[in-house]
């Protein structure tokens, strides 16, 4: 990706989205945490309008962490919909008061764009069914162009990095090209780059990080990889561990109605097809299922690679060094197998596309705005010694 003073890069996804409204299948007026900065919340107390006042004193909580961006939360109904939201799924404040009385949450969701020194990086987050369609679905998704005359609103910017270290764009660039690969499946794509973070996570400056880099390139080039992949033994262990975290944290889905349809339908099929006295043969499953889910690989994987490709552009994973590194790859690594856990699941011939979609956004929307969720799970696969780097990578097997 070249880069130059104040470059705006696009990614072809970004160009593609419009919000479908009325016509879309899982509204960001419900189902997760909606957040008010200060200066919104401070307008709507004030308002002449007896509606907005009414939501400050009677419907908005504050959040454990606050700050100016996430001054107050708003009380979703029984229902799991935001009390702003008309009858018709409109929105009561872009109605009635326009765009620019709307939350900066609300005004920017689903993009969230990064500025790095020299650049800037627009993005949408996976956790929007429709923005997920457009990253999973084309395999040209994450094309890029550069933009010189593009011009970004200041407010639509969610995060700056000023201090970006000399490595970032070429250890990018190669975590990048760990994950597109040849001719692998995507358990192997992203194995393939647990192997590189693990070489980067043992240097310490940007000279010996440049250098894992190279050493990655001839690790490939000589099929050391391949081989390392091949000769994996499968963590069973540690996947029957995860579904059975998997099974009991059901506080996960809570406000999200799709997720819980597809978590349901899960735990029915376990129970019919695989439960023993209470527990799961978990190599019966992984056995049996492997015919159902190789053609969903085959029809829409590139899905999956997409999802690690927009992981690596758009969060701050290559800014890592260390045990934050691997820890980093371990959260996600997580979350890919608890997606892959439903996709095995759920697949049926005809609507791989459908699944995808429908389990990748739903599970962004609870994973992405409760990042605890990944952490304690990590912190709980380690504490049960099956979490070491290695073991995290030994389950894409
Ligand atoms: S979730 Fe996405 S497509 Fe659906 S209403 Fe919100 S922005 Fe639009």
């Amino acid at each position: 990706m070249p880069a130059s003073q104040n470059q705006v890069l696009y990614p072809k996804f970004y160009r593609d989205f419009s919000c479908i409204g009325p016509n879309c299948e899982h509204h960001c007026c419900q189902s997760w945490r909606i957040t008010i900065d200060k200066k919104t919340y401070k307008i709507y107390k004030k308002s002449t309008d007896p509606v907005l006042r009414d939501i400050t004193r009677n419907q908005m909580s504050r959040p454990r962490q606050q700050t100016d961006h996430e001054y107050r939360l708003i009380n979703l109904k029984s229902d799991s919909s935001c009390p702003l939201q008309n009858k018709d799924g409109t929105c009561y404040i872009h109605c009635n008061h326009g765009e620019k009385l709307l939350s900066a949450t609300c005004k920017t969701y689903p993009r969230q764009t990064k500025s790095l020194t020299g650049k800037i990086e627009p993005s949408l987050s996976l956790s929007c069914p429709e923005a997920a369609r457009k990253i999973l679905l084309d395999p040209s998704a994450m094309m890029f162009e550069t933009d010189p005359e593009a011009k970004i609103e200041s407010g639509l910017i969610l995060s700056t990095y000023n201090n970006v270290p000399d490595h970032f764009d070429a250890f990018r660039q190669t975590a990048f090209q760990a994950v597109l690969g040849e001719e692998e499946c995507p358990d192997e794509r992203l194995f393939h780059l647990g192997a590189l973070f693990s070489l980067v996570a043992k240097r310490e400056n940007s000279g010996d990080i440049l250098a894992a880099c190279q050493t990655f390139f001839q690790m490939r080039e000589d099929k050391l990889l391949n081989r390392m992949y091949a000769e994996a033994t499968p963590n069973i262990k540690g996947q029957a561990h995860l579904l059975k975290q998997l099974m009991e944290k059901l506080q996960f889905f809570k406000h999200n109605k799709v997720l819980e349809g597809y978590h349901q339908q899960f735990v029915d099929n376990l129970k019919e097809k695989f439960g023993e006295h209470g527990s799961v043969n978990m190599e019966q499953l992984l056995a049996d299922r492997q015919q159902h889910y190789t053609p969903l690989i085959e029809d829409c994987g590139h899905g999956l690679v997409n999802m690690m490709l927009h992981w690596l552009y758009t969060s701050d994973i290559c800014h890592k060094t260390g045990e934050e590194l691997l820890a980093g790859y371990a959260e996600f690594t997580l979350k890919y197998i608890l997606i892959r856990f439903y996709l095995q699941m759920l697949a049926e011939p005809g609507h791989y596309k459908e699944l995808l979609v429908g389990i990748v956004h739903s599970m962004s929307r609870s994973a992405d705005h409760n990042q605890e969720y990944l952490k304690s799970l990590h912190a709980n696969t380690v504490l049960m010694k099956l979490g070491s780097h290695a073991q995290i990578m030994s389950l894409l097997k």
